[in-house]
């Protein structure tokens, strides 16, 4: 099924969006942790999307969808998302179990998480938890020469999720419970510091993505050090 949305403005975004409902099919599924993976399936004919936007996903046949930021860059016939497996959740443990070959639901895209194309070349700071770098991920792979720097916050190493597919230096690793990060506590931890040291940068871009208690604290610590509100922007997972 097709349905044309109207055109939405959101800050200096405009996005149109073709809704899709398909069945697809699982490529694969690759561990990227103990307890994340990335599931690749092909879509036919193809689901137009903007980086940023999210699918809502879920198995074959069932009337439970859950929402996946994009995770791999628009042009190919396959679509990755980037899951974090829930103890108890009802989708993330049955997506879990997939094999080559499974069907699955999938409706989108869905969103407005997507860059400016007037900002394009200026700086922007990334800030995710966990699976939240998932929308980043398909933004570096969407967009050579982005100007970025990337916090991610992340309980245990083993979160690092697929780092070789970022300009290493320009990523901070916040790692809350053990170390072998760049910085040991949480993101807002860091960012908390870079404001004492006069080091945030107030004209950049900020993109926060992951739970909400960070989003919230991020928010207060970066507007109470005078980066505009319209240079904030969020998606809060859960
Ligand atoms: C716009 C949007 C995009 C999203 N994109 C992603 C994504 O790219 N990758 C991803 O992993 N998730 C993403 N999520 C979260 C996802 O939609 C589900 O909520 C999550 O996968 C849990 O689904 P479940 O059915 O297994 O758990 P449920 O049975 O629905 O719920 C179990 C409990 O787990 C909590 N929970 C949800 N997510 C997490 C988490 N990551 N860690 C700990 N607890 C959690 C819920 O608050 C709930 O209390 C996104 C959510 C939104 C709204």
């Amino acid at each position: 099924m097709y349905l044309l949305t109207s055109e939405v403005i959101f800050g200096y975004t405009s996005v149109r969006s073709l809704i899709v409902s398909a069945s697809c099919s699982v490529e694969h599924l690759r561990r990227v942790s103990d307890s994340a993976f990335v599931l690749r399936f092909s879509v036919d004919p193809g689901i137009p999307f903007t980086p940023g936007q999210y699918v809502s996903v879920g198995p074959s046949g069932g009337i439970h969808m859950r929402e996946y930021s994009i995770y791999s860059p628009p042009g190919g016939s396959a679509l990755e998302i980037l899951v974090k497996e829930v103890e108890g959740g009802y989708v993330t443990t049955r997506l879990a179990r997939l094999r080559s070959g499974a069907p699955l639901s999938v409706d989108g895209p869905f969103g407005f998480f997507t860059l400016d194309e007037q900002w394009r070349e200026q700086r922007h700071v990334f800030i995710a938890t966990g699976t939240g770098i998932s929308p980043f991920h398909c933004f570096v792979g969407a967009c050579d020469g982005l100007e970025y720097r990337l916090l991610h916050g992340i309980r245990r190493v083993d979160e690092c999720y697929e780092y070789e597919w970022y300009d290493r230096s320009r990523i901070t690793t916040c790692v809350s419970r053990g170390g072998g990060g760049d910085f040991s506590g949480r993101v807002t931890d860091y960012l908390r510091q870079e404001a004492a040291e006069g080091r945030l940068d107030r004209e950049a871009r900020y993109y926060l993505c992951g739970n909400c208690d960070m989003i919230y604290e991020a928010f207060d610590i970066l507007q109470e050090h005078g980066v505009p509100h319209s240079h904030l922007f969020a998606e809060v997972y859960y």
